[in-house]
């Protein structure tokens, strides 16, 4: 890793593999900030902005909202003071274009991404999965009502909000999205894998399994 390069990781998985439980734990651990761009198109779905307008039309029907789109959003919140010391980022790049241009613009500012964890799992779990969960639409907490209950029942243990089932966490939406992740996604693997980046992770193991073992990659990528 470069010196002052920071913690830069990219965490990627298939939708409901857990990416968004482990970048909870990852950012808690490292003190690094967490840069989801589903959760940004959804707070600027939530307020209605241009961009909120736009990114809705494609995340409602399960499709990727347009990378020009993404990327100058991702490279404005890298730009931020609280990315110098290194960033998660989560569900971003999602397709190879946009890992190019993440790493030109980090290449702009003398980073690198540093590591590329990659959450495996087989589609019929996650099918199981994502009908089970539940998120938070004002705070973004992530809950399943299989694996990981709220304290009390549909509604978020962080802010009291009542919980919902996001739209395109229905099987028909859902499959789009996995079919999606297979056909732009995981070649963004292949990308950072010539790189020597990626190190595979279980996500079938419990919550605190799968963390034990981001934590040996981290650990080991920070020094
Ligand atoms: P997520 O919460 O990461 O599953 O994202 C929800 C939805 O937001 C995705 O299904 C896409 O429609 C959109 N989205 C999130 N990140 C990206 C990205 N990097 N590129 C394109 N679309 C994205």
């Amino acid at each position: 890793m470069k010196e002052n390069n920071g913690l830069n990781i990219i965490l990627m998985g298939p939708p409901a593999a857990g990416k968004g439980t482990q970048s909870e734990l990852i950012i808690e651990h490292y003190h690094i900030p967490h840069i989801s761009t589903g959760d940004m198109f959804r707070a600027a779905i939530s307020e209605k902005t241009p961009l909120g307008l736009k990114a809705s039309e494609y995340i409602n029907a399960g499709l990727l909202v347009p990378d020009e789109v993404t990327i100058g959003l991702v490279e404005e919140r890298l730009g931020k003071e609280d990315c110098k010391e290194g960033f998660l980022l989560d569900g971003f790049p999602r397709t190879v274009p946009q890992a190019e241009a993440l790493d030109s613009m980090l290449a702009k500012s003398g980073r690198q991404i540093s590591a590329v964890i990659h959450m495996v799992a087989d589609d019929e779990v996650l099918i199981n999965r994502i009908t089970s969960r539940r998120v938070c639409p004002n705070c973004g907490a992530s809950y399943n009502v299989v694996t990981k209950k709220p304290q009390v029942e549909n509604v978020c243990d962080a802010c009291h909000h009542e919980l919902i089932q996001r739209k395109d966490d229905t099987r028909e939406a859902f499959q789009v999205r996995l079919d999606a992740y297979r056909a732009q996604t995981l070649p963004i693997a292949e990308h950072y894998g010539k790189q020597g980046l990626v190190s595979e992770v279980n996500a079938l193991q419990s919550i605190d399994a799968v963390f034990s073992d981001v934590e040996k990659i981290l650990d080991e990528v920070n020094g």
